[in-house]
């Protein structure tokens, strides 16, 4: 990061010097900054199908970052893409070292507190999982796994005393799952679709106990509120584009939507 940092300095520093000796074409009138800036995005690092390490290229995958990749050509965006956790995002962008995330984020009202979010591109909401044969009775005296700062943590906050179990918060959605099958914790609490593709590509040998999803919201791209409004803007154009000529849903496809 600190590097990144320098190097945007120094660059910085010589597109001025640049300018102020007028060596820059035409007198560098905008000096072509904006179209120059390299964005910082971050996101989740185990969220499959949203963002997830492909073993084979040890590149991050998925549909998160194939939406960032294709609204980044649709606006001539430069990005540079970090995937460092749900909640470290979170941190990132309110500390500013991020202008944006794009991480399978809930587009739910407090955030908007904190964050601006672009448009909805997808759509989910919170189940209960376990090993197979969990019911809900069987949570009472328990406890539950949640992942931290995440929508599937309050909804486990907000039905733990109608089913008489504690919590467990996790950093990561693979951490959660590991918890259970290891019988620390006797269910978890995760995006939908995000459990069911963990579910049908056989990664995880759990189940759904509840299967009618709860606190349903749209995921969005998000700056930190009040900046990078510009970003967001763009962000947008792009997403409609992409929706307009197919690709978002291309996107989906591939992963299996
Ligand atoms: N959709 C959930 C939220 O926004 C989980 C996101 C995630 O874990 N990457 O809280």
């Amino acid at each position: 990061m600190k590097k990144v940092l320098a190097l945007v300095l120094a660059v910085a520093m010589i597109a001025s010097a640049l300018v102020l000796t007028g060596c820059g074409k035409d007198g560098g009138k905008d000096g072509g900054k904006d179209s120059e800036k390299t964005y910082i995005i971050y996101s989740d690092n185990a969220f499959a199908p949203f963002e997830y390490l492909d073993t084979d290229t040890n590149e991050y995958v998925g549909v998160d970052m194939e939406i960032m990749k294709a609204v980044a050509e649709d606006q001539g965006i430069k990005y540079e893409m970090h995937n460092e956790g749900f909640d470290p995002a979170m941190g990132a962008v309110q500390a500013g070292q991020a202008d944006g995330m794009i991480a399978g984020m809930s587009i739910k009202e407090e955030r908007k507190k904190t964050f601006d979010f672009s448009e909805p591109y997808f759509e989910d909401g919170q189940v209960f999982v376990g090993k197979k044969g969990t019911t809900m009775e069987d949570l009472k005296g328990k406890t539950v796994a949640a992942k931290t700062s995440t929508v599937g943590g309050e909804y486990a906050e907000s039905v733990k005393d109608q089913y008489g179990f504690t919590i467990n918060y996790y950093e990561g959605s693979d951490n959660m799952y590991q918890a259970v099958l290891a019988g620390t914790d006797v269910a978890c609490v995760e995006d939908f679709s995000v459990i069911g593709y963990a579910i049908k590509s056989g990664k995880v040998d759990l189940e759904m106990i509840t299967t009618e999803p709860a606190n349903v919201l749209g995921y969005g791209f998000a700056v930190k509120k009040g900046e990078n409004a510009e970003l967001l803007e763009k962000f947008n154009a792009g997403l409609k584009a992409i929706k307009d000529n197919g690709k978002l849903k291309e996107i989906l496809a591939k992963y299996g939507y």
